[in-house]
């Protein structure tokens, strides 16, 4: 096992002379460790390098505290300054659903967990917020996703717009959006379809369903465990479509976060939620407090 970062700054701080002010030079060696640690939580090597400059100015100076050891202080430097670059602003789990219906689309990679948070998200605006919402599925390519997204409806006792074979996604958008009238929904969610790669057909569909709809928030769901790959696909994503938030998933893995960092500080939109697991009620709110202090290990 490694030594987390705190332990490792504490005995880096052992050696050095205790003093009244952390100096320039105990800063250093501690942001050392402390980028050693970004890289090992799988930040983007541009981003734990701004990161440290950002820290290192900050952290020089402070006067040491008392009542903790001044590697313990770096580390909540560090930690606040985290928290600083990872918090959004406004409540990440709000979203713009005030006029009914509110259309949501849902984009990103096939695989990313599009779907599954689809549903998670259907049901949270359900249970937490009572909204009625209306999913459907613009995966016309594979048929076994539209499937997927009737099935996880009728689990979590949320309506899917009934699918019509030989359909267009446009054309599905629009009777979701005229159902979701007709039916008095609040909200109605498209989950757009996915591919393995971003492809021009994708970003393509994806646009033309947007610019039909005009939707209030626009969600990329990312896998949070491929690190610089969710920070690509986000900068593209974002560059072809405009996202409003960022979903990660798959947090309850092994990963250590550094992707939330990344996708921070390179696209700039906010991560709303994470999630965590299988479920359907494995979806919470993006804490940057929590992120932080995983990174951090
Ligand atoms: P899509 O192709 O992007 O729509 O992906 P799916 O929604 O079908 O998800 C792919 C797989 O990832 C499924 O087996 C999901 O149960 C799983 N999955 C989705 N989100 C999470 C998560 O937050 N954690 C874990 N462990 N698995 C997830």
């Amino acid at each position: 096992m490694f030594e987390n970062l705190s332990e490792r700054l504490s005995g880096v701080f052992d050696r050095l002379t205790k003093q009244g002010a952390l100096s320039e030079e105990d800063v250093k060696t501690a942001l050392r460790e402390v980028r050693v640690a970004l890289l090992e939580a799988d930040v983007s090597l541009p981003v734990a390098r701004d990161f440290v400059k950002k820290v290192q100015d900050q952290a020089t100076g402070q006067a040491v505290t008392k009542s903790v050891t001044p590697g313990q202080q770096v580390v909540k430097i560090v930690h606040d300054a985290l928290v600083d670059v990872l918090r959004g602003e406004g409540d990440p789990g709000k979203l713009k659903i005030d006029t009914p219906p509110a259309p949501i689309l849902m984009v990103g990679l096939q695989g990313s967990g599009k779907t599954t948070t689809t549903a998670k998200l259907a049901k949270r605006l359900k249970d937490r917020d009572g909204k009625r919402v209306l999913m459907a599925s613009l995966d016309t390519n594979r048929p076994a996703a539209m499937e997927q997204l009737a099935i996880l409806g009728n689990q979590i006792g949320v309506d899917t717009l009934p699918i019509v074979k030989g359909e267009d996604p446009v054309a599905i958008a629009k009777r979701a959006k005229t159902q979701a009238s007709l039916g008095g929904y609040d909200v109605y969610m498209l989950d757009t379809a996915g591919r393995l790669h971003i492809d021009q057909e994708l970003i393509q569909q994806a646009a033309d369903v947007r610019d039909v709809v005009k939707p209030r928030e626009t969600l990329l769901v990312v896998d949070g465990l491929t690190g610089q790959d969710a920070v690509n696909v986000a900068t593209e994503f974002d560059d072809k479509i405009g996202v409003t938030g960022v979903v990660l998933t798959r947090m309850d893995g092994d990963g250590r976060g550094g992707a939330a960092l990344s996708m921070r500080a390179v696209t700039g939109k906010p991560i709303r939620f994470v999630g965590l697991g299988e479920k359907m009620d494995a979806l919470e709110t993006f804490e940057p407090d929590r992120i932080a202090g995983r990174i951090l290990g």
